[in-house]
């Protein structure tokens, strides 16, 4: 008998959010309108600060909206992580502008502070850190440096909620934009949506017409208002990012629960890290109470690319797959994909503790729909196969 496939990933929805995106379609308004404003104003709410949430249908969408409004194009420079998913760089593209990328810390797999420094240039205009797996970067020293050197910072917190840095949550520090991710693997989800937060007005104003075509007044407000619902004016030619009232629906009721996913997702770390603390693994950064970690992933490392009993990364995600468990890789880091490789003219030398990690990485299930039970057959299938 073999036994049940135990995913990577899985989110953690139930009648509540059917419910709720039920409620959206028979009340016969399914776009962008009520329920995404109730989703933004609840989203600033719970981040504090006086922060300013515009939901967005995609993070990607989002992290373009931040450099958009920062008047970011071509010759400009933005700095960012080698060592994170191929949307944040890739919206330094879609504005003209090029990423450069820079190597990680070998303790956080964050961007290596020093290296930032080291890679600022008069066109520099950006910095985009990334929260790898949910722990926040050293916020503080770096938007020490970004202010110091005159440069914009746009935080990509798609694995960042709720993290925080130095006792702050991520959207409520000093940068200047902050994009969540809801995308179907994240900490919370609304099938496809991010959220941009700002405390800056200018930038805010912005984001909201570009989000929509570059019309200064949305659907809903041209429903609603006592001007006559036809007319609106082009101001600039937008995009297509608004959230949808499905999304945002599914979105509210996510965002009720995120306390309680967080809860349950620290249990699921703090078991990893004890049953696995004895075997030849490097085991993720924890944080602490400063730096609240979101786990969003539980990134494990093999202490050697070949360990002595011949085991690699890629035989133990076979081994585990062969068990019944499902794992990803978080990343392929991006000097090594064709695009960003080639253009750039990266190698693997260029950023050694990046592409030492990649060699023997692994991402474990963890997520708050998994059983203990569950866990404990994901943990006793590694322990078997590093001890074999
Ligand atoms: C998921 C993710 C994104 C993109 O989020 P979408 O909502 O899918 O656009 C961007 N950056 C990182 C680091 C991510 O993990």
């Amino acid at each position: 008998m073999t036994a049940e496939f135990i995913p990577f990933a899985l989110p953690d929805t139930g009648p509540e959010e059917i419910e709720a995106v039920a409620k959206v379609i028979r009340s016969g308004w399914v776009t962008t309108g009520p329920r995404t404003k109730e989703f933004e104003a609840a989203f600033a709410g719970y981040l504090g600060g006086g922060v300013q949430a515009l939901a967005v249908n995609s993070a990607t969408a989002g992290l373009h909206l931040a450099l958009e409004s920062l008047g970011i194009g071509p010759g400009d420079e933005v700095i960012t992580s080698t060592l994170t998913f191929t949307a944040t760089a890739e919206v330094v593209r879609y504005l003209g502008a090029d990423p450069v990328f820079v190597d990680v810390d070998p303790m956080t797999l964050n961007m290596d502070v020093a290296a930032v420094r080291a890679a600022i240039t008069p066109r520099t205009k950006a910095i985009m850190p990334v929260h790898y797996a949910g722990l926040a970067c050293d916020m503080t020293a770096l938007l020490a440096l970004a202010r110091a050197a005159g440069i914009r910072v746009v935080e990509d917190a798609a694995h960042a909620l709720p993290s925080t840095s130095d006792g702050v949550l991520v959207g409520q520090l000093d940068s200047d934009v902050t994009v969540f991710s809801f995308y179907a693997n994240k900490t919370m989800t609304t099938g496809e949506g991010g959220m941009v937060v700002t405390r800056h007005q200018e930038l805010a104003d912005r984001m909201r017409v570009m989000r929509l075509h570059g019309i200064n007044r949305d659907a809903f407000d041209r429903f609603q208002s006592k001007k006559p619902a036809w007319y609106y004016e082009v101001v600039a030619p937008g995009f297509k990012y608004n959230m949808t009232d499905i999304a945002a629906a599914m979105g509210l009721v996510q965002l009720g629960r995120l306390n309680d996913f967080l809860v349950r997702r620290q249990v699921l770390a703090a078991r990893y890290y004890e049953a696995l603390g004895g075997l030849p693994l490097v085991l993720p950064a924890a944080g602490g109470p400063a730096r609240q970690h979101a786990w969003h992933l539980y990134v494990i490392r093999l202490a050697a690319p070949r360990m002595a009993n011949g085991l690699t990364r890629d035989t133990l995600i076979q081994g585990l797959a062969d068990a019944g468990i499902g794992t990803s890789v978080h990343y392929v880091p991006l000097n090594r994909q064709p695009y960003w490789r080639d253009r750039y003219g990266l190698t693997p030398e260029g950023f050694p503790v990046a592409d030492a990690a990649y060699e023997t990485m692994v991402s474990l299930p963890l997520y708050t729909a998994m059983t203990d039970a569950q866990q404990e057959r994901i943990i006793a299938a590694l322990t078997a196969l590093l001890n074999g």
